[in-house]
């Protein structure tokens, strides 16, 4: 559901954004590229999305320098971040924060921590041990009290992101899943 061309064309940054990651999946993709989903297999099990759909996303991401797409002889085609994706944390867990005050109300599903030292992060993305902002790699995720994993569908991509670990850190599951590449 791209916007208009010319409703981008306004003098609008925020319809310029919608442009790249307003697609439905587009975020979500984002979110686990985050959680350390490197693998087109592991977002396919991850996202239960359709192929096609991701391979077109996570071309689309390529072509914007959202992702890289790195093709290493030995580990495979892995997708990561670049600094302008990592930008977009801000409005990944801003986003989460809302959606766990509205429709999560058993509480957080996903708490942020400071690595280094275990304090919780403020809704700042501030550590409320030693004040400092902190940056994206430093963040430790964990499941909150609302967090409340489905027992169907555990894989080793789902435990390594349900446990908690740093944002972008590789997921090094074991490689049981199909391969497929996009
Ligand atoms: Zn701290």
């Amino acid at each position: 559901m791209t916007l208009p061309s010319t409703y981008a064309d306004r003098n609008c940054s925020l319809a310029r954004a919608l442009e790249i990651v307003g697609e439905r999946w587009t975020l979500l993709i984002i979110r686990d590229a985050f959680f350390g989903v490197r693998r087109f297999g592991d977002f396919a099990t991850q996202l239960k999305i359709p192929r096609a759909v991701l391979t077109n996303r996570l071309k689309f991401l390529v072509r914007e320098g959202v992702l890289i797409r790195d093709d290493d002889a030995i580990k495979g085609v892995e997708y990561q971040l670049t600094d302008k994706g990592v930008g977009l944390w801000p409005i990944v867990r801003a986003l989460m924060s809302w959606g766990d005050a509205f429709y999560s109300p058993a509480g957080v599903q996903r708490t942020e921590r400071h690595d280094q030292d275990g304090g919780l992060l403020n809704h700042e993305g501030r550590c409320e041990d030693c004040g400092s902002v902190v940056p994206v790699p430093e963040i430790r995720i964990e499941p909150g009290p609302g967090f409340n994993p489905t027992g169907s569908d555990r894989d080793p991509v789902s435990d390594a992101i349900n446990t908690p670990r740093r944002l972008l850190e590789p997921i090094m599951a074991v490689r049981t899943l199909p391969a497929g590449e996009g």
